[in-house]
Formats: structure tokens, sequence, C-alpha cells
């Protein structure tokens, strides 16, 4: 098909996530692909998004965010992270936290600025900052010692004169890392060194296995030039309520607020208020979550080292990137993406192939990306096809 999109989100094709789960479910693939759990989130949240419909709270909400629910994020925020955001002028609340990605960047990026990017990247980055006219500037992350880290030495070397914001991901989509408050100092000082904003992505937040999730928000002198944004799908295994939020002092949020307004003025409105009832009261389900999230990974982990797979255990996120030689060699493919395609459609398993989140695809294109926030009973039958591979 000859289409007619246009040039700056032609490069972009379909999103991978679309792609995959829809390749999934035309060959009854067993779906690690796309983040999202086959488990329903916890009957109280249900419950307050019902009885928000039923006491009539259906008509657009306040475009900034319900104030109940900006007034939950702030409390949280303040006590779990240490950084203090006021709820009506410094937090916006966004369809997803997807949402507050292009906002952020159409409402705080000049056509021509620089933005330096962590490869492997969420592709909506790289997206969003090309529909603002900004232009990528590119630093690998790497395996060293067992875990995904970056250099120091390319990160400073991928600021410049143009340089207006830097985007974190932390815990970091896909390779599972948590970055160190080390790492977020080195980003931070080069941030203020170069008067640079940071953009930090945090949705994975609360799914950690022991290593402390830092905002990079909280680091000294930091507060002032960082939009911090996280959201409330992944954390409540919700993630079709499209609840994201976008955290910054005033000047920087008048920014995103004059994007979010005009993308898409405000958010549903009864499910904001669950949200806020989720926030307050979800302490014991996220517990919860994290225990049996932590189990999941250990067992895939385990189950992919046995297969042939040399899984990377991640300190946070529901994500294993697992090395893929041995298998694509049986198989007699070759990359991430060949190997993806084969395995939806031939092994009935779908996963992701991570060289897309890269410009240089060779970074990524040995591995593959496993989603393990599913039932035990999914992830079991998805081993029990993958044996055939062992
Ligand atoms: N963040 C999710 C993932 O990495 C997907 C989000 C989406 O599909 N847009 O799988």
């Amino acid at each position: 098909m000859q289409t007619q999109t246009a040039d700056r989100l032609r490069p972009f094709g379909t999103t991978i996530f679309a792609e995959m789960t829809k390749l999934a479910l035309d060959h009854e693939a067993v779906n690690l692909s796309q983040g999202f759990p086959d488990f329903d989130g916890p009957g109280f949240v249900r419950e307050a998004a019902k009885a928000a419909v039923d006491a009539g709270r259906n008509q657009y909400a306040r475009p900034a965010g319900e104030v109940p629910l900006v007034e939950a994020i702030a409390a949280d925020v303040r006590a779990r992270l240490g950084v203090g955001y006021k709820p009506l002028t410094e937090i916006t609340v966004t369809s997803g936290c997807t949402e507050a990605i292009p906002a952020t960047m159409l409402g705080l990026i000049n056509p021509g600025d620089e933005v330096v990017l962590f490869e492997p990247y969420y592709d909506s980055y790289r997206a969003s900052i090309a529909m603002a006219g900004g232009v990528p500037r590119f630093v690998a992350m790497r395996e060293q010692d067992g875990r995904f880290t970056f250099d120091r030495d390319e990160l400073r070397s991928a600021f410049s004169e143009r340089t207006r914001a830097v985007l974190v991901n932390t815990p970091h989509n896909p390779t599972g890392s948590v970055l160190t408050r080390d790492e977020l100092t080195a980003i931070a000082d080069l941030a203020k060194a170069k008067d640079a904003l940071v953009i930090s992505d945090e949705v994975y937040e609360h799914l950690t296995f022991g290593a402390e999730h830092v905002s990079i928000a909280s680091l000294p002198g930091m507060r002032e030039r960082t939009v911090v944004l996280s959201s409330f799908g992944k954390t409540f295994s919700l993630t079709g309520w499209k609840i994201g939020w976008a955290m910054a002092p005033a000047e920087l949020t008048a920014g995103i607020r004059s994007a979010h307004q005009f993308l898409t003025f405000a958010v549903s409105t009864p499910m904001q208020h669950a949200a806020a009832v989720a926030i307050r009261e979800g302490g014991a389900y996220v517990a919860e979550l994290q225990a049996r999230y932590l189990a999941s990974r250990d067992a895939l982990a385990a189950e992919l080292a046995r297969i042939g797979f040399r899984p990377i255990v991640p300190e946070g996120t529901y994500f294993i990137l697992a090395e893929h030689g041995a298998v694509s060699g049986r198989l007699g493919v070759e990359g991430d993406i060949e190997l993806a395609k084969k395995l939806t459609t031939e092994i009935g398993v779908a996963a992701i192939p991570p060289s897309v989140f890269c410009d240089r695809a060779e970074l990524m294109s040995g591995y593959l990306r496993f989603a393990f926030c599913k039932t035990p009973e999914t992830l079991d039958e998805a081993i029990r096809r993958l044996e055939r591979l062992a």
C-alpha cells in the first residue's frame, strides 16, 4: 500500500507492540511480546471505577487532572521519592505515560533542539522527538557484568551546544536496569553543566526486585530542570485505563499543558477517581504484585536458560532480555526480527525483537525481550512450546 503518511512519521511505520500482538493473535501464539498483564487488576479499584460512574462523574474532567487524583499522586511521590510537587500547578494527568511523552516534547522542545536518548529506547520516544522537530542523539546501553549500563564518555560526547534535554528511563525498558544513584548523578551533573532538561520516564518505578528506584528529580538541584513521567497501568495491572502523568515545576508544566490541552484536552473522568483510590489505598496490592513478579522473573529466567537462551536477569520492569545465539543458530535464522517472527508463527510464542528500539540495530539484534507479567499457566505454556527448541 502506498500510504500518504507525513514525512515526519513515515520512518516509524507501525509500532512493534501492535504488530507483534496482532501476529500473536493471528497465530494463536502465547503473547510474551507487548507488556500487559493477562490477569485482572485489583477488585477494589474496579469497584471504585463503577462507583465513580454511578455517582455521575461522567463529564469532561479538569484538563490537568481531577483534584483527588493529583492530590493522591503528590502525597505518594512526596512520601516515597522525597520530591514535593504542588498538585494543582505541577502535575498533569495524561492518557497514559505514552501521551505525556509527546506532550512534553511538543511543549518543551523547539525544532532543531537535540534530545539525548539511551538506546535501546521505548519506540514512542523517538517518534515524539520527531513530531516536535527535535534531533535525537544516541547513547548505547551495553551489557557489562551481568547488567546494562552506559559509557560515561559516550554520554558526555552526546551533549552539544544544542542539547535541550536528556531522556532517562528507569527502571529501563527493555534492559531491566534500575539506574543507580551513581549513574543518575553522572547524568544529572551533565544536565546541570549544559543547562539541559531531564525527562525521566519512571513508569516501572514500583516493579523493582531489591534494587532501589531513585528518581533523578530527587538529586540535588534537579527538581527544577526535570520532568518526571509515570503512570498507573503497570503498578495496578490495568494498562487499558490509560492514566499517566507528568510532574514538573510550574514553568515547565505550562509547556506540557499547552500541548496536552490540544492532544486529549482531558482524560476519562471516572477512571481518574478510581486511580486516586488505587494510589491512596494500594500499598498492599503493590507489595503482592512485586512478590508475584519476582517469582515469575526467576521462573522464566531459569526456564529460558534451560532451553538455551542466555537471560540477563532484570533488576526491574516486567521484561527479560535474553541472548538468543544458540537458539537462532539451531533454527538457522539470523537476528532478532527473523527469530521473533519464526517463534511466533512456528513455535507459538511471541516476543519483542529489541533491535527495533535502536538506531544501531546491532546493539540489540542478539537478544529477544520476553514479558513475564503473565499468569504462571501462561508462562508454563510458553515454556512447554519453547522446549521444542531445546
Ligand atoms: N510499554 C509496553 C511495552 O513495552 C507497551 C506499550 C504499548 O503497547 N504502547 O511492552
